[in-house]
């Protein structure tokens, strides 16, 4: 589950990037019709950090159980070294 919200995170990155590079050359195209464009850079961002949000709220520490906070190498609770 975990390793699905992390691809499905790179997913919606890799969407955001292409949508806003399609943006991008439309509006050097004159085309200002951008609406879906934006639904979908929005829509992708959303995705993105409710991924984001699930993989940080179940990344707990194996010793103690409790929810990592940082991203550092060492629980910040109980000092354990966490991979
Ligand atoms: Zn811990």
């Amino acid at each position: 589950m975990k390793k699905t919200a992390k691809r499905l995170a790179v997913i919606s990155v890799a969407v955001f990037v292409i949508d806003w590079g399609v943006m991008g050359l439309k509006l050097l195209d004159n085309d200002y019709l951008i609406t879906a464009e934006v639904i979908i850079g929005l829509i992708s961002l959303a995705v993105f950090w409710v991924c984001i949000m699930y993989i940080k709220l179940t990344d707990r520490c194996p010793n103690c159980g409790k929810t990592k906070l940082s991203f550092g190498k060492y629980c910040p609770y109980c000092g354990k070294e966490i991979n």
